[in-house]
């Protein structure tokens, strides 16, 4: 699954100091490939849910592939743009937002999802059949990794719940609203196909309701694998029934399909490479400290994520097993028990699938500065894509009045 050498990853920590995201552009671009590839019989276009991962550059390796790309607030409808993409290639799904930001999007002239029967009763009121829109359903289906990152069930605060349908009809019928699309996201990490065509029936029902329909977009949340003998969600078997489903549907509209995958193109892409500062042992463990914490990667903590972690300095080495643990004044455990090839102060460690999630959520916590971040490009050449913050980052928004 690696698909930089530990060579080229050392060699790169050494230019650039740690901690460190590095990204592979050739594997997002595979990862893309595969999903064309899969669904080339169906008319289907993605939309990559940026929120995984938004350097500008990024953003426009992706662009060039020829997806689409999905937002998640304003601002990353506006960085969409500046990334170059066209309006009618962007979308914002959006989730419990202001009004004014659903109108500042439509000035925009891109694709918006709503989410709360509030905000489409609003929208009706502005634009009445003048835009078309998207809403996002709550399908009332539990599905996804962890129930921190699922999003279609019936406690969930995502998107309209199906059985207020009603409601949704009267609103429509009331100010004659466009709506272009239906769009349900039940969760990330859904490696159970059945999951996607639950979904479709339940939004199939609902295709008579509305005569403006023009797409069904089944969101992202398409499962990677973590270590190995992990599942990946089959998108040859996703692409057949999702085809199945659509050419036996009894509507006889043609409808386009999205999908929304964030994870999926960017996770593998990406590492973060940390050297270990401190060893220590005790009775419980022994700890290897590195030079990032949670501040940086939070997944482990924040969702119980699961992240390979090789030591890159003595692929070799005997194997033991360590507690591999972050700088910060709070308990960051990255692993617990895990075997690894034998560590010394001093070793760059690399944790996989860092690409989705990872440097998005890093905060200066601990007044620590955001890491660095670099592009692998498809050529091969390594480019910083990002600087390491510096001392002016942490004071920069601050008011001094004292
Ligand atoms: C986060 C999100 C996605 C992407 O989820 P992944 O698990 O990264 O594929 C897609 N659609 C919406 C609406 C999202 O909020």
């Amino acid at each position: 699954m690696q698909q930089l050498s530990n060579e080229q990853l050392i060699t790169i920590a050494k230019n650039y100091g740690t901690p460190l995201y590095v990204y592979h552009a050739a594997t997002i671009t595979k990862q893309y490939q595969k999903l064309k590839s899969a669904f080339e019989k169906s008319d289907v276009v993605f939309f990559y849910a940026c929120k995984a991962l938004t350097n500008i550059n990024i953003l426009k390796h992706i662009k060039s592939l020829g997806a689409n790309i999905d937002c998640s607030s304003i601002n990353e409808v506006k960085l969409a743009l500046h990334a170059g993409f066209e309006p009618s290639r962007v979308l914002y799904t959006s989730n419990g937002i202001a009004f004014e930001e659903i109108e500042e999007a439509q000035g925009l002239g891109v694709h918006i999802n709503i989410d709360s029967l509030s905000n489409l009763e609003k929208f009706g009121q502005r634009f009445g059949h003048a835009y078309p829109v998207g809403i996002r359903l709550r399908p009332n289906i539990l599905a996804g990794g962890n129930l921190k990152i699922s999003t279609g069930h019936d406690k969930s605060k995502f998107g309209i719940p199906v059985e207020q349908i009603e409601k949704v009809v009267a609103l429509v019928n009331q100010y004659n609203i466009f709506i272009q699309g239906l769009h349900i996201h039940t969760g990330s990490e859904i490696k159970d196909v059945d999951v996607f065509v639950k979904g479709i029936e339940v939004l199939f029902d609902l295709i008579p309701r509305f005569r403006d329909l023009e797409f069904i977009d089944l969101g992202g949340g398409f499962k990677v694998p973590y270590k190995a003998g992990d599942a990946e969600t089959d998108m040859q078997l996703l692409a057949e029934k999702v085809k199945e489903a659509f050419d036996n549907h009894p509507h006889d509209k043609h409808l386009q399909i999205w999908f929304e995958p964030g994870k999926f193109l960017v996770s593998e892409s990406g590492y973060l490479v940390a050297q270990v500062n401190v060893m220590k042992e005790n009775a419980a463990a022994i700890f290897v400290g590195i030079d990032t914490g949670f501040n940086h990667l939070i997944r482990p903590m924040f969702y119980d994520s699961y992240h390979k972690i090789s030591n890159i300095s003595n692929p070799g080495g005997e194997e033991r097993k360590y507690a591999v643990v972050g700088n910060i004044c709070e308990t960051d455990t990255f692993a617990w028990d895990r075997k690894l090839n034998e560590v010394h102060e001093g070793d760059y460690l690399v944790f996989h699938n860092a690409g989705a999630y990872g440097f998005e959520m890093s905060s200066n916590f601990n007044s620590r500065y955001k890491p660095a971040e670099v592009l692998v490009k498809e050529d091969g050449e390594a480019v910083l894509i990002r600087k390491r913050d510096v001392f002016e980052d942490l004071l920069r928004n601050q008011v001094v009045v004292i």
